[in-house]
């Protein structure tokens, strides 16, 4: 048995896994919004709950958080967490009494769909995650490419090649990441709703400017131009990494016939005369970030 944990901005889900990966049980507990502190009893508290389901001494463990943990000094570098510059996998570690692996959790998305999702069988998979954010991990024969800094996959704070998409004028928004014009700022499901607001004047979640395409000309334009700068971004993956396989998480990738609207874009963006990426859903959904914590387990603390 091993034990993922999926650390987000609201809540914490702790998971328990078989040798197989096949899901025993699970339980969230809301995160801790205020002290460092206390998100470290919450972890703690989550891995004790796991441990005594397993009815083990010791289980090994991985966890995702949303941000990077940096792999020289370990620090976490996360805006959405009461840990931002803490060394909270040291501090985590310490208090179980064994090292436990951290990663960002779209590359545990990545990893997750990688190996036994929706990207088995290809040698080359780019997890995306299109949610609230943007992020995504990279694997390469079923290995998360690390990088120098972990950041492989990052690619919500590209900027959008705004002229490349003809006749549309989408706007230019500041990101939390301090720049201007991040492709997390229109492709997130908040994006979404950006480019309707400004495009359009009306207020609505992305599932409903989806949901309101078919039949209204102005909202089609709207997921129109979102597909076509989401084949902007594969264009620039192709050009990067080339992927056999991309796979899509997040609610954004939710949204009903997403992928016939993406494969309906993607000639027109994607690199002339190449072969395209297999586009796919998640096989594991919201599952796949935990699932893959639980990967970053196995061969770390052996059972007892
Ligand atoms: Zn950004």
């Amino acid at each position: 048995m091993r034990g993922g944990i999926d650390l987000g901005g609201t809540k914490i889900e702790a998971c328990l896994f078989d040798a197989n990966l096949e899901e025993i049980t699970r339980r969230r507990i809301p995160t801790p919004r205020d002290s460092y502190e206390g998100l470290l009893d919450a972890l703690v508290e989550q891995y004790e709950w796991m441990r005594r389901e397993a009815g083990v001494e010791r289980l090994s463990l991985g966890v995702g958080i949303p941000g990077i943990v940096d792999a020289e000094t370990g620090l976490s570098l996360t805006s959405n967490l009461p840990a931002n510059r803490r060394p909270l996998r040291q501090d985590l570690s310490r208090r179980l009494g064994f090292h436990v692996p951290f990663q960002n959790d779209c590359k545990c998305f990545a990893l997750s769909e990688a190996n036994g999702g929706a990207g088995a069988g290809y040698e080359t998979v780019f997890g995306l995650i299109l949610g609230t954010g943007c992020g995504g991990g990279f694997c390469h024969k079923g290995q998360l490419t690390e990088g120098r800094n972990g950041l492989p996959g990052e690619v919500g704070h590209l900027g959008i090649p705004v002229e490349v998409i003809p006749g549309a004028s989408p706007p230019l928004i500041r990101c939390k990441c301090g720049r201007n014009g991040c492709y997390e700022t229109l492709i997130s499901g908040p994006g979404i709703s950006r480019m309707a607001k400004s495009l359009r004047g009306v207020d609505l979640q992305a599932h409903e400017i989806a949901a309101g395409a078919a039949s209204d000309i102005g909202l089609g334009e709207v997921m129109d131009l979102w597909a076509a700068l989401v084949c902007e971004l594969f264009r620039m993956l192709q050009a990067t990494i080339d992927p056999d396989c991309i796979v899509l998480g997040g609610g954004v990738s939710r949204i009903p016939d997403v992928l016939a609207l993406l494969v309906r874009h993607m000639p027109d963006h994607l690199i002339d005369g190449t072969r395209m990426p297999d586009v796919v859903l998640a096989k594991y959904g919201d599952s796949s970030g935990v699932r893959g914590a639980a990967m970053l387990a196995s061969a770390v603390a052996p059972e007892q």
